[in-house]
């Protein structure tokens, strides 16, 4: 028989209903994740007994009350919450995402069949042992993904599923199982139901999975249905020698290229969304994307905004978006470059183009890399000093400003501007003497 570690927690509170009459087991992604050897993210318990028999059972303390109409008692226990959950079905589905009732069961099968997939399907107690009714053992060992039931009919209840679906293929790299893909090809237009934040977070987790490449690459569709975008990505040739994929295949390589954190991988997702409507053909049949980056960065703040996403990742993926293309050759443009991208993004700035460059043609490979590698020795060099190309490092402030009678605020935030352009441009040393020198001829000059 198959042996599942819980927390000691989770042993006390099954125990504890069990002695009560009741039937209790740790339920769903826990066991999943066990089977499989990871350590779960949260341990969720389900049982026969009714919300309230659960209160009784388990004592008045530490207990948060506010699923109840659902089926759901929190119990708070060594700082880790655990949701202890009555056997339900839902009711019906009428808007893709909630049921418009539930009903409590005492038969732990019939609380198993709601549940998405053949792997949540799953429940286990020390006493009772693994309950497998719907084959989740072999479909883990198998790495398949498998609705439970008809998977119209599943998609069709709850939308979100189709990305809960993408979601274990891309972080477990497991395979959808063909009725289950050819369903949610069928059913993708259902996600314009579920809002946006659950969307979102689904989706954030499909772009950082390690199988994210095949994923995307497979379900285009459905990032077409979150981001309409991609339908015109997908299949447009870019006729360029530089290119050997179309758009959305290279944008996804990209993507699997950088480093599977939300930042890189929504930048890499978006670099490129402005080409098809940036795509030029020239008299020889050659086709050239002038200006998209600027076009992709409008994309990514506008629908980034749309899709609900905090303002810095919004900042910083514009940042990477907007200046992932430039291709500064003299010293003076590199160092602007690094100012404008700054500093503390420069690395990931440099991995976004490194990736962008191996899902390129092979034949410009290693030119470009050795120009992107003297890029970074370049902004190496920098740093040893020091520099990091804000007002903040400036050798001299405000303050020194204003002790040379300049009391304009506006004015001393020119001065400084242009004094640090001059140090960036390398045609100032960042060397407190000099910079005041200097402060005094602006001075002079402005009157
Ligand atoms: P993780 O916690 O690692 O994100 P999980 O599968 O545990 O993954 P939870 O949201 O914690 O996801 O849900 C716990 C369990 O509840 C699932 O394993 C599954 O059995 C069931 N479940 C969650 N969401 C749905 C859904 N939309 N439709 C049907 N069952 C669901
Ligand atoms: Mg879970």
């Amino acid at each position: 028989m198959m042996k599942i570690e819980m927390p000691l927690a989770v042993r006390k509170i099954i125990n504890r209903l069990e002695e009560s009459g009741y039937e209790a087991y740790a339920v769903g992604g826990c066991i999943r994740d066990s089977v499989m050897k990871k350590v779960p993210s949260d341990w969720d318990i389900c049982t026969s007994s009714l919300p309230e028999e659960t209160l009784k059972s388990l004592g008045a303390e530490n207990i948060i009350k506010n699923g109840m109409k659902h089926g759901t008692v929190t119990v708070r226990v060594d700082g880790e919450n655990y949701e202890i959950t009555t056997f339900r079905t839902d009711g019906d589905y009428l808007d893709n995402r909630h049921p418009e009732s539930v009903t409590f069961v005492r038969d732990l099968r019939e609380d198993l069949a709601r549940r998405d997939f053949t792997m949540n399907a799953l429940a286990y107690s020390e006493k009772r042992g693994m309950q497998d009714y719907f084959d989740g053992l072999t479909d883990i060992k198998n790495g398949i993904v498998r609705c439970v039931g008809s998977p119209d009919r599943r998609f069709g209840e709850d939308a979100l599923r189709i990305l809960r679906a993408l979601r274990f293929a891309s972080v477990l790299g497991f395979e959808i199982e063909k009725k289950t893909a050819k369903s949610i090809h069928k059913n993708a237009c259902l996600l314009q139901n579920i809002s946006v934040e659950r969307v979102m977070s689904e989706f954030v987790k499909i772009l950082c999975g390690k199988n994210a490449e095949k994923v995307l690459l497979e379900y285009g569709d459905v990032v077409g249905e979150i981001l309409p975008e991609v339908r015109k990505m997908i299949g447009f040739e870019q006729r360029n020698p530089h290119h050997i994929y179309d758009v959305w295949t290279h944008t996804v390589k990209v993507i699997a290229g950088v480093k599977p954190e939300k930042t890189m991988r929504l930048s890499a997702l978006f670099h490129d969304m402005g080409k098809p409507s940036a795509f030029k053909l020239d008299e020889k049949g050659v086709g050239h994307f002038k200006g998209h980056p600027d076009i992709s960065e409008k994309i990514a703040e506008s629908e980034l905004k749309r899709l609900k996403s905090d303002n810095k990742t919004i900042k910083d993926v514009c940042k990477l978006v907007k200046y992932h293309d430039v291709r500064p050759y003299t010293d003076k443009s590199i160092r602007r470059y690094i100012a404008n991208v700054g500093m503390d993004m420069f690395e990931d700035m440099l991995e976004l183009k490194r990736a962008d460059t191996m899902a390129q043609s092979p034949a410009y490979f290693e030119e470009t890399i050795r120009h992107i590698d003297f890029l970074e020795k370049m902004y190496r060099a920098e740093k040893n000093k020091n520099n990091d190309f804000t007002l903040k490092t400036l050798k001299i402030n405000g303050e020194d400003m204003k002790n040379m009678g300049i009391t304009d605020g506006r004015m001393i935030g020119y001065c400084l501007n242009s004094i640090l352009l001059k140090v960036i441009d390398g045609e100032l040393e960042n060397e407190r003497e000099i910079l005041l020198k200097y402060a005094e001829e602006i001075k002079k000059s402005i009157g």
